[in-house]
């Protein structure tokens, strides 16, 4: 008989929304994969759960007071898991020898050092973390081609166009025309957008859709997330930013397309389950049982779309221009606008600024900051703490 070697695997943010669905995808597969070890930053009792049930050999927490948490609490019960605590561990996990797959979700700038370590460690990375692609740019694809990393994209827009584009990436310049990607709108797509000032953060987290982490989730209401999703697909799949086109989607059944030289359209279809482009990036290039409920076209009843200048929409989904400009400036661009976004919405989702200031934040900090090409993972880290410092200034002057 056929010995399967079991994959195995590292979830790095195992406590959130894309980490607790990739273990309800593992747990389907329990001999195709090992669950090696999870991390988190603050959730401990969950992260205790997750280790009794799924018994990694490695835990890590971002905190050493976290980790020292976890740590009595699964000696208490019994447990065999170790674990280790702080930054440094998280890096090493994503590079250790024993690890096959790295599932990176974690979210923001945040995951970007443990992104990298995985590439230049030569693992197969599924890259949920955006934001890791978004910032590090040309940089962080350099450190995979020199890691001979293997980049599956988890998002499920760009699962979506990997899905639909030929095998060889070496024909995809000549052959596709334009790659099209689809967004729902969120949750104000109706929204009178003079009254977009008012809302609250549970209102710009109830996506229609998605069940997500709050983050993402009020990208998705500005649809700075379909911005940071332009430039991620910029650097996933190379064509130039005017060959990357947003159409919304209200139903988020075609989850994006690829138009050929032909005019020929090939996409993607499913339920809005990431647990579907999670399976794929586990299984590619085979295919396995995901979970997720399949489409029934009998009672799907239409599949409509609305381009991005639709009346109302300049207003409410301003940010979504800023991915072309940013694109389109000095390398390093990207990072300035990730970083002020993830302030804006932090203090969005803290009540210190409101919604509709979320754009006023990421346009002031893209004026404030003339960025260098960043050549070293030191430089794109200087990078983002100086555009943190400076949206975190246009945050404090317009703090109500
Ligand atoms: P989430 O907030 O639900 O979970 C984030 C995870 O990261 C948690 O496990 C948390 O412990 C960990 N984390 C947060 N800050 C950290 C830090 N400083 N150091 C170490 N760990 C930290 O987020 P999510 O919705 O699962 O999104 C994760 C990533 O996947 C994001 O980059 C998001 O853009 C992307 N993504 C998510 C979805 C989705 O459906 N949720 C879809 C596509 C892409
Ligand atoms: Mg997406």
């Amino acid at each position: 008989m056929k010995q399967v070697i079991p994959q195995r695997v590292a979830i790095l943010g195992s406590t959130g929304s894309i980490g607790t669905s990739t273990l309800d995808v593992l747990a389907r597969h329990p001999g195709r994969f090992e669950v090696y070890a999870l991390t988190a930053a603050t959730q401990v009792d969950l992260l205790a759960q997750q280790c009794l049930k799924f018994e990694p050999r490695l835990a890590v927490m971002a905190s050493a007071a976290h980790a020292n948490r976890l740590a009595t609490l699964l000696k208490e019960a019994g447990s065999g898991t170790e674990v280790r605590g702080g930054p440094q561990a998280l890096v090493d996990v994503a590079a250790h020898e024993e690890v096959d797959t790295v599932m990176a979700a974690i979210v923001g700038a945040a995951g970007l050092g443990s992104c990298l370590a995985a590439a230049r460690a030569g693992k197969r990375l599924l890259l949920a973390n955006k934001e890791a692609l978004v910032v590090g740019g040309e940089f962080f694809l350099q450190a995979v081609r020199t890691g001979g990393a293997t980049l599956l994209p988890i998002d499920s827009e760009h699962s979506a166009i990997f899905q639909s584009l030929p095998d060889d990436p070496a024909t995809w310049q000549q052959r596709v025309d334009k790659i099209i990607l689809t967004a729902s709108g969120g949750p104000f797509r109706t929204r009178d957008p003079r009254t977009l000032r008012d809302v609250t953060p549970d209102q710009a987290c109830d996506h229609p859709n998605w069940v997500m982490g709050r983050k993402i989730s009020v990208d998705s209401a500005t649809m700075m997330n379909k911005a940071l999703e332009v430039i991620e697909a910029r650097y996933l799949f190379g064509l130039p930013p005017e060959r990357l086109e947003v159409v919304i989607h209200p139903q988020s059944v075609i989850h994006s397309m690829v138009q050929y030289s032909d005019h020929s359209v090939v996409a993607q279809l499913g339920t809005p389950d990431m647990r579907v482009p999670i399976a794929y990036g586990l299984s590619w290039p085979e295919r396995m049982a995901s979970g997720a409920t399949a489409l029934d076209f009998r009672t799907l009843a239409a599949m409509t779309f609305e381009p991005l200048d639709a009346p109302g929409h300049a207003e409410r989904y301003a940010g979504i221009h800023l991915a072309w400009e940013a694109l389109r400036s000095p390398a390093g661009t990207t990072a300035v606008l990730n970083a002020a976004n993830e302030v804006a919405v932090e203090a969005f989702l803290a009540r210190r600024i409101r919604f509709d200031q979320i754009h006023a934040v990421n346009l002031r900090t893209l004026e404030a900051i003339s960025p260098a090409a960043p050549g070293s993972l030191d430089d794109l880290l200087a990078l983002d703490s100086h555009s943190r410092a400076a949206a975190g200034q246009s945050v404090a002057s317009l703090s109500h």
